[in-house]
C-alpha cells in the first residue's frame, strides 16, 4: 500500500480484511495499531507482531492519518461503532481496504485497454461472486493473467496485482462499496437490486446508493448494468452520455432489450448481444450445466459484456463457459437417486435469490428456513407454484412457517430431520432444494456451514 509510509495508522477489525490491511500497510511503512473488541482476533494479530492497542481509550485516535475498518464493523446503522464516531469527531479518515487498494494500484487510462492490467468490480444483491468468478473464469480460459478477490474470500490486499494485461476481479458487496474513499474500477458491474442488509444500510434507499458509489462520475469506463429493476433502468440512464452511448452495457434476464445502445440479454434460453441496432452474437445457455436457471442467464450475460468489453469474441466466451463448474452452495447438485435431484443452494439468504432457486426447478421438495431477513417473502410469491412442500428449518421454524400460508408444509427444524422427510417424500421428477430464503446464523456459523450439513445428511440419507 503506497502513500503511509511512515504514517501513523490504525486498524478496526482484525478478521481476514483487517489482518491484511494492517500488514499491507506495514509493508508500505506505516506504524500500525490494531484493534478488535475480540481477545482472539487481537492474540492472532500479536502473534504476527501486529502492534494491538486499545482503539476505544479516549484520545487513542489522536495524530491518525487514516482509520481502516473492516466492512462487517457498523459505521452508521443501526449505530455507530463507538471507534468510528470517535474518528469523525477527531477529523480522522475512515476508510476500508478496498479503498487502499484502489488509490494504490490507480489503473490506467482506457487507451491502453489492450495492456493495461484492468480491474473490473461487480456488485448488486445477488449473482455477485457467480458473475465475478465466471468473468475470471473466462479471462483465465484465455490464458489472461487474472487475479479474484473481495467479497468472495480472498482480501483485495493479499493478491499481487497482476503486470500488463493481468485483470483483477473483484466482488464487491454494499458493506465494501459504502465506505471505501476511493473506488474506480475500469469496468463496473450491477447485477441486480432486491431488498437485503436493510438494517446496515438504513433502508433501501441507503443500500442502493452505497452500491451506487461503484458508479460515480468520472468513474468506470465501462459500466454493466442489469436493467431488470427500476434501480438498474435509473443507473443505466445516468451513466449514458445519450441513447447510443457505449459506456453503458444494459443487460436483463427478462427479455429482449431494444434501444439503439449496446445490450446482452438472455430471452427463452438464448443469450443475444445487440449493438447499434444489430445482433452481434447469440450463445444458446440451455447447453451450459454449470448455469441451470434464468438467474445464471442473467450472470452469463454480464459475464459475457465484461469480457466482450475485453476484447474477448462471442466463440471464446461460448467455449469457457461451457467449462465453467459453478460455485459451491450456489444451485449445486449434490446427489441424484431414482430420478430425484438434490440442490444445494444454501447461499440463498434472501427472498430474491430463494426466488430465482424457485424458478429454476418445475417440481421442488423446498428445504427453506433460518433467520429471517428483513425485506420480507414477498418475492417468493410468483414461484410458490413450482413447490410440492415446505420442509421448515431454523429455531423459529413455527414463525417462518407461517409466512408460508395455504403451500403444503411441515416444521421440520432440523435438517436432519428436514432432508430425511424430503428424501422420503420426493417423487421421480422432483427436486429436493435447500433454498433457505433466510440467513443461516441461528443454527449455523455460515451458509457454507448449512450447506455442508445438507450435503452430509443427503449422503446419510441415501446411504441408509
Ligand atoms: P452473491 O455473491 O451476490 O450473494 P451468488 O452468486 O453467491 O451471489 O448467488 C447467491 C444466490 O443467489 C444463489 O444461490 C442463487 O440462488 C441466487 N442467484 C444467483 N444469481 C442470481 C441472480 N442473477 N439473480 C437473482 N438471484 C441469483
Amino acid at each position: 500500500v503506497h502513500g503511509y509510509d511512515g504514517a501513523r495508522v490504525a486498524v478496526l477489525g482484525l478478521g481476514r480484511s483487517g489482518l491484511s490491511a494492517a500488514r499491507a500497510l506495514r509493508a508500505g511503512g506505516a506504524e500500525v495499531l490494531a484493534w478488535d473488541d475480540n481477545a482472539a482476533a487481537r492474540e492472532r494479530a500479536a502473534a504476527e507482531g501486529i502492534a494491538v492497542s486499545d482503539l476505544t481509550r479516549p484520545g487513542a485516535l489522536d495524530g491518525l492519518a487514516t482509520l481502516i475498518v473492516s466492512p462487517g464493523i457498523p459505521h452508521l446503522y443501526p449505530a455507530p461503532n463507538p471507534v468510528i464516531a470517535a474518528a469523525w469527531a477527531a477529523g480522522v479518515p475512515v476508510d476500508n481496504d478496498i479503498g487502499l487498494f484502489f488509490r494504490s494500484f490507480a489503473t490506467a487510462g482506457w487507451d491502453d485497454f489492450d495492456t493495461a492490467p484492468r480491474v473490473i468490480a461487480v456488485t448488486g444483491s445477488n449473482g455477485k461472486s457467480t458473475t465475478a468468478a465466471l468473468i475470471a473464469h473466462v479471462i483465465g480460459a484465455t490464458g489472461r493473467a487474472v487475479q479474484l478477490a473481495g467479497n468472495i474470500g480472498r482480501g483485495v490486499l493479499d493478491i499481487d496485482p497482476p503486470g500488463d494485461g493481468g485483470v483483477v476481479v473483484l466482488e464487491l458487496s454494499s458493506y465494501q462499496t459504502d465506505l471505501a474513499r476511493a473506488l474506480t474500477p475500469d469496468i463496473a458491474v450491477f447485477t441486480n437490486l432486491s431488498p437485503d442488509h436493510l438494517d446496515r444500510h438504513g433502508g433501501q434507499g441507503g443500500y442502493f446508493a452505497a452500491k451506487r458509489r461503484l458508479f460515480s462520475e468520472g468513474g468506470p469506463d465501462r459500466a454493466i448494468i442489469g436493467v431488470d429493476e427500476d434501480e438498474g433502468r435509473f443507473l443505466a440512464n445516468q451513466m449514458a452520455m445519450g441513447p447510443g452511448d457505449d459506456r453503458v452495457i444494459r443487460i436483463s434476464a427478462g427479455g429482449k432489450l431494444s434501444g439503439p445502445g449496446w445490450s446482452v440479454f438472455a430471452r427463452k434460453g438464448f443469450l443475444s448481444e445487440w449493438r447499434k441496432g444489430r445482433q452481434m452474437a447469440s450463445i444458446d445457455l440451455r447447453t451450459i450445466a454449470g448455469l441451470p436457471g434464468a438467474h445464471n442467464h442473467q450472470n452469463a450475460c454480464a459475464a459475457f459484456a465484461a469480457a466482450r468489453c475485453l476484447g474477448l469474441g462471442p466463440k471464446q466466451i461460448e467455449a469457457a463457459f461451457h467449462s465453467f463448474a459453478g460455485l459451491p452452495h450456489r444451485s449445486q447438485v449434490v446427489a441424484e437417486r431414482d430420478g430425484v435431484r438434490f440442490v444445494n443452494d444454501s447461499k440463498a439468504t434472501n427472498a430474491a435469490s430463494a426466488a430465482m432457486a424457485l424458478a429454476a426447478f418445475p417440481r421442488i421438495r423446498w428445504i427453506c428456513g433460518g433467520l429471517e431477513k428483513e425485506g420480507g417473502l414477498g418475492a417468493l410469491t410468483p414461484h410458490l407454484g413450482h413447490v410440492a412442500k415446505a420442509y421448515v428449518i431454523g429455531r423459529e421454524a413455527a414463525g417462518f412457517a407461517l409466512h408460508l400460508k395455504d403451500i403444503p408444509h411441515e416444521v421440520c427444524t432440523t435438517m436432519a430431520a428436514a432432508v430425511a422427510r424430503a428424501a422420503q417424500e420426493a417423487e421421480t421428477g422432483e427436486t429436493v432444494l435447500l433454498a433457505p430464503a433466510a440467513a443461516s446464523f441461528d443454527q449455523y456459523d455460515s451458509f457454507e456451514a448449512r450447506g455442508a450439513d445438507f450435503i452430509a445428511e443427503v449422503e446419510k440419507t441415501l446411504g441408509a
